[in-house]
C-alpha cells in the first residue's frame, strides 16, 4: 500500500509530492495528460517569488524532476473513482491502488467559447495554447479572446510571431494586471477589441477568421486570422469525486486553506478546491499544506 496517492502532476500536486517523500512517505502520482498542469501553457512566469521569469513549460519540468529525483512514480492513467475507507481505494486505468490518504489536485481544464465548429476546428486554427501553438502563426493574424492574465500573456508572446494581434474581450477592462496590458499597448502589431463577442468561426477545414459583434452597437465585423487562441479561464473537472467530497455549485472541491475536504484524509490542493486567489504560488502553498496534514494523517492510520 502507497502512503500517499495525488491525483494530478500539476503545481500543486508535485509540490505536494516534494514535501510527502521530503517526510519519508511513499508517493504515487496519477496524471492523465502531461506533467505540469496549466503553467506548461504559460509563455513566461514573472511572478513566482524568488525567479525573476521562467518559461511555464521549465517551471513545471523543474517541479517534475525534483519530485521524481526524491522517488515520486508518476502513473499515467486517468483517476475515474476514489472510495473513502479506512484504506482508500482509487481506481486508475481499470486497477485499484490503496493508500492511507489521498490528495486531490486535478486543477481545471479549459474553458471553451462554444462557438459552433470549436472543437472540430481545434488543431485546425482553434487552440487553447499560445506557447504550443504559437509558433505555427509566424507572420500570419491570429485573435486572442480573453481578458485576463493568460489572455495577455498569450497575446504579447503572440505579437513576437505574428503579423497581427487582436485581442477581442468581453468588457472595456482587463481582469489581468495593467502592467501586461501597458506592455501591449505598446506594440505596434497589437489591437484591442473591446466590449465585444466572437460570435461565429469562419471557414471550412480551418480557421479563415472569426466574426466580432460589439455588445453596444450591435454590430457585426469580420477579422481575417488564421488563428483563434481561447483563454477565457478554467473550469473544475471533479465530478468522479462528488461521492466522496462536497463539490459547490460550480464543481470546485470545497475546501479551504487547511485543504480539508470534510472526509478524513482526503485533502484538495490547488485550483481544484473553493479558494479566491489562484496562482502558481497559492497552487505550490497548497500542496505543502496538504501534504504536510496528509502525512500527519498517515501517522494516525
Ligand atoms: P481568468 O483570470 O479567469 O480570466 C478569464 C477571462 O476570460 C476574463 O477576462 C473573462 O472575462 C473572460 N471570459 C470568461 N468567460 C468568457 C466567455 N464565455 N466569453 C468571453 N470571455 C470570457 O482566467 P486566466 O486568464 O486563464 O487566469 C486564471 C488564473 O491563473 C488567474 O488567477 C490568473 O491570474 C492566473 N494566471 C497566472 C499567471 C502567472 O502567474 N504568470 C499566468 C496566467 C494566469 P471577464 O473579465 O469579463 O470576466
Amino acid at each position: 500500500m502507497t502512503d500517499i496517492i495525488i491525483v494530478g502532476a500539476g503545481t500543486a500536486g508535485l509540490s505536494a509530492a516534494i514535501y510527502a517523500l521530503r517526510a519519508g512517505k511513499s508517493v504515487v502520482v496519477f496524471e492523465q495528460l502531461t506533467y505540469g498542469g496549466q503553467i506548461i501553457n504559460t509563455p513566461e512566469v514573472e511572478n513566482y517569488p524568488g525567479i525573476k521569469s521562467i518559461s511555464g513549460f521549465d517551471f513545471a519540468t523543474g517541479l517534475y524532476e525534483q519530485a521524481t529525483a526524491l522517488g515520486a512514480v508518476i502513473e499515467s492513467a486517468q483517476v475515474e473513482a476514489v472510495e473513502d475507507g479506512a484504506v482508500k481505494k482509487v481506481t486508475a486505468g481499470g486497477k485499484v491502488y490503496e493508500a492511507k490518504a489521498v490528495i486531490l489536485a486535478t486543477g481545471a481544464k479549459n474553458r471553451p467559447l462554444g462557438l459552433e465548429r470549436e472543437e472540430e476546428l481545434t488543431g485546425s486554427g482553434v487552440s487553447y495554447c499560445a506557447t504550443c501553438d504559437g509558433a505555427f502563426y509566424k507572420n500570419r493574424a491570429v485573435a486572442v479572446s480573453g481578458g485576463g492574465n493568460t489572455a495577455l500573456e498569450d497575446a504579447l508572446f503572440l505579437s513576437n510571431y505574428c503579423s497581427k494581434v487582436y485581442l477581442v474581450h468581453r468588457r472595456d477592462a482587463f481582469r489581468g494586471e495593467a502592467k501586461l496590458a501597458d506592455r501591449l499597448k505598446e506594440k505596434e502589431n497589437v489591437e484591442f477589441v473591446l466590449n465585444a463577442n466572437i460570435v461565429k468561426i469562419l471557414g471550412e477545414d480551418e480557421v479563415k477568421g472569426v466574426v466580432v459583434k460589439d455588445k453596444i452597437s450591435g454590430e457585426e465585423k469580420e477579422l481575417a486570422v488564421e488563428g483563434l487562441f481561447i483563454a477565457i479561464g478554467q473550469m473544475p473537472d471533479n465530478q468522479a469525486f462528488s461521492s466522496i467530497v462536497k463539490l459547490d455549485d460550480k464543481g470546485y472541491i470545497m475546501a479551504g486553506e487547511d485543504c480539508e475536504t470534510g472526509t478524513a484524509g482526503i485533502y484538495a490542493a490547488g485550483d481544484c478546491r473553493t479558494k479566491a486567489v489562484r496562482q502558481l504560488t497559492t497552487a505550490a502553498a497548497d500542496g505543502a499544506v496538504a501534504a504536510l496534514a496528509a502525512c500527519a494523517y498517515c501517522e494516525l492510520a
